[in-house]
């Protein structure tokens, strides 16, 4: 029983933190006590020992001091938990961010003000104190840190303090769209699968895209992107990461492999001694890049690194050692949440002119030169060729590496002849090879090229293997080609008005993407691609492209001069004034800055919907009267990708090549062209006879022949063409076509991409 004999008829004044003084109730202490699960025997000690040190005029603050000290002797001598309960009861407790609880303190929003956004000490101090005053009318009992920042950023608001605002403010996701996340997935990106692993980057990319266009980028550029006037594409990592990278292995294969870069988080190895090691080396470089990069990893010249490795094996030998690398690429499911690396290998039909005399690197040493091992460079593109024909153990096409062919001005000789027929049974059974033109001047010495089209050639300094090796693209971002057609209103002088001012927004973007990047690189924080060999770096930064890309060339011209661009000659030179523009702008700053700037094609796998949503939305009118897709449902609407020909057009494929290949030279940082539906004339000789044309009487610098595939769940069959069901067993089908670069799974595409494959089928080309 307590016994509060000493308190009877008791009175003296107590003042509380506020100032304001009142009659001290020992009823309310009993009761907090009691609150804190403290038992009878020890409240009579306290109120004992309480009344002997009370004096009129005590604040609350010493009262508490006194009874926590009698609290901690007691929980001392008893074993007992009496402060820590007392504290909670009686405090207002914080749920901080590293799962602590603590005791509310202003003083740590006031050093949180100061220390992260540099706000003045005075201001800071208000803010504090007010927001401690407004949480004791609140009477809470606990309080979330995101709470508390909340409420300072509403304060902060409240006294016009945006900037610090901006500063201060917590980046995160909703729990509505956490949930749905874990449960729906997303299908922003058609590689990724719904995994833990992609629902933990998605969760990542949404903070990181957010501090992008917070904190990385100046407020006009970020609205810019948010209004659909440009684009900046991978958001997510434009802190982290630069795009992309095409590897030379004669590094790994002369000083040996470290995937971290350092050899402090993993093993070391020697230089592969023995080819199925060079082959587990070369898989392993691609994973290691793509931890640190956004995008497409590619092996240029990757028979011939690997040709001496083969030397003296027999021809089954070296196709069980390429079938090893291929499953490697669409097996590994371990890069930028759980997929597999998004790869590419660059090949060639004979050793190039420019690495014939160079030494060849096997296990630590040299051997010979390439140029004396031009047969096993072949055997292992007939290795990778007879692979692939095959597909996977169910009868899938191999999704990757992306398979890219150099043609040369050989490619057509005689001895070459069964590697080009294969090559074209390839493109007709899966639709897999892409093909660089290597016929045009243009395509200096070496030119290289990706499964994101980035297209690097030595035509840079000068130096052939440092313009295209162990380099790639640093950033492309994008402007939305309809929308100046808008806003310049059939105006020649305001089109190229607004078309300048676009650049230099993208420029601006692509600069401090730039600074990011050497500070990053400088940082250690990409320590794969800054590891040195021989005291020189491995990845030549300095040689990365900086790239303007576009979209929707052609609903441009059909707006602004009433033509589409396979309409008529005036269109296509309206275009070619267009693209040429954006070129002439990228050289000068070449001339300006020293970096290398180029055009490319932007692959535009969201964009092309994602820019016509908005301008649906901010310019309907006009978007109403040349955007592709269904108006009834603005989730199909999209544009056509950079300056192709719509892709329902009626035009022959030679009527294609002799349009699109006006702007394959312009496009010097990435260009590509499309055949798509070949299942209507994929005869291996008819496509051969297409190759031999736009190779040797054409300026298209890369293309691929897309075939759309259905394949049986239950037999396995491979059936041309998208269809509902299994021709054989009438089972459920998986359907592959090319999204922008790849093949890949249809039902993983977005709704505009699904609705401008509907229209592609459409239209089956005249040969
Ligand atoms: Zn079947």
């Amino acid at each position: 029983m307590i016994s509060s004999k000493y308190y009877s008829g008791y009175k003296i004044y107590v003042v509380k933190k506020n100032g304001v003084r009142e009659l001290f109730d020992v009823n309310k202490l009993v009761k907090s006590l009691l609150n804190s699960q403290v038992d009878y025997r020890h409240i009579n000690r306290i109120l004992a020992i309480l009344h002997s040190k009370l004096y009129d005029g005590i604040t609350t603050g010493e009262i508490k001091e006194v009874v926590c000290e009698l609290l901690k002797e007691i929980d001392r001598e008893n074993g007992t938990n009496y402060l820590e309960k007392y504290r909670e009861e009686t405090n207002l407790v914080v749920r901080t961010s590293n799962n602590e609880i603590q005791p509310f303190d202003k003083n740590r929003i006031i050093k949180k003000l100061i220390d992260e956004t540099g706000l003045d000490g005075k201001t800071a101090e208000k803010i504090g104190n007010e927001i401690e005053k407004s949480l004791k009318k609140l009477n809470l009992k606990y309080i979330t840190a995101p709470m508390i920042r909340e409420l300072v950023n509403a304060k902060l608001i409240e006294y016009g303090l945006e900037e610090y605002r901006i500063r201060h403010t917590r980046l995160g996701i909703p729990i509505y769209d956490i949930k749905k996340l874990i449960n729906e997935g997303c299908r922003e990106n058609a590689n990724l699968m719904h995994n833990p692993e992609s629902i933990h980057k998605w969760v990542a990319d949404e903070t990181m895209k957010q501090y992008a266009l917070l904190e990385i980028f100046p407020k006009d550029i970020a609205d810019a992107h948010m209004r659909g006037d440009i684009h900046l594409h991978d958001l997510e990592y434009a802190a982290i990461r630069p795009v992309c990278c095409q590897h030379d292995l004669r590094n790994f294969f002369m000083y040996g492999l470290r995937v971290d870069g350092t050899g402090r988080h993993t093993s070391v190895s020697k230089p592969a001694k023995h080819p199925e090691v060079a082959i587990q080396h070369a898989a392993k470089v691609l994973s290691a890049a793509q931890c640190e990069m956004s995008g497409g990893q590619s092996i240029d010249e990757f028979n011939i690194w690997l040709a001496p490795y083969m030397r003296g094996l027999s021809y089954s030998r070296i196709k069980q050692l390429m079938q090893m690398f291929i499953y490697e690429m669409n097996q590994m499911y371990v890069a930028r949440g759980g997929q597999t690396v998004f790869s590419s290998i660059n090949l060639e039909l004979e050793v190039p002119e420019y690495l014939r005399d160079k030494e060849a690197v096997v296990a630590g040493d040299v051997r010979g030169t390439y140029e004396e091992y031009e047969e096993e460079a072949q055997l292992i593109l007939q290795a990778l060729i007879d692979v692939m024909m095959e597909g996977d153990a169910v009868g899938k096409p191999f999704l990757f590496p992306n398979f890219i062919v150099k043609l040369r001005g050989r490619a057509f000789k005689d001895e070459n002849r069964e590697l080009m027929v294969k090559l074209h049974e390839l493109s007709s059974k899966w639709g897999i090879p892409y093909f660089i033109n290597m016929y045009p001047e243009w395509q200096v010495e070496n030119t290289n090229a990706m499964g994101c089209r980035t297209r690097l050639s030595g035509d840079w300094k000068g130096d052939v293997e440092m313009d295209t090796l162990r380099t790639g693209n640093m950033q492309w971002y994008t402007v939305n080609l309809p929308r100046v057609g808008y806003e310049a209103k059939g105006d020649d002088d305001r089109l190229f008005e607004v078309l300048h001012e676009r650049l230099e927004i993208i420029k601006r973007a692509l600069y401090i993407k730039h600074h990011v990047t050497e500070r990053i690189l400088k940082g250690g924080i990409l320590p794969f691609l800054t590891q040195k060999f021989n005291g020189e770096q491995y990845y030549r930064y300095e040689n990365t492209t900086k790239t303007f890309g576009f979209v929707g060339l052609n609903e441009l011209l059909k707006y602004h001069i009433g033509e589409e661009l396979h309409e008529s000659k005036y269109a296509l030179k309206f275009g070619e004034k267009v693209i040429k523009y954006i070129r002439d702008y990228a050289d000068n700053l070449k001339e300006e800055t020293g970096l290398r700037w180029s055009v490319t094609q932007t692959p535009a796998e969201s964009t092309a919907g994602r820019f016509a949503r908005l301008d649906y939305r901010y310019y309907r009118e006009e978007c109403e009267s040349v955007v592709n897709g269904d108006l009834s449902n603005p989730n199909t609407l999209y544009y056509t990708n950079s300056s192709h020909v719509r892709v329902d057009a009626s035009v022959s494929v030679g009527e294609k090549v002799r349009i699109e290949e006006k702007f394959h030279p312009l496009c010097n940082g990435g260009h590509i062209a499309h055949f798509w539906n070949i299942e209507a004339y994929s005869d291996p000789e008819v496509l051969m006879e297409i190759t031999r044309k736009i190779a040797e009487r054409s300026d298209i610098g890369f293309w691929t022949y897309t075939k759309n595939l259905s394949i049986c769940e239950r037999c396995g069959r491979t059936i041309a063409g998208l269809k509902d069901r299994c021709a054989y067993c009438g089972s459920n089908v998986q359907r592959y076509s090319r999204i922008t670069g790849y093949l890949q799974n249809v039902s993983n595409w977005n709704d505009a991409k699904r609705r401008e494959l509907i229209d592609r089928r459409s239209n089956i080309p005249r040969i």
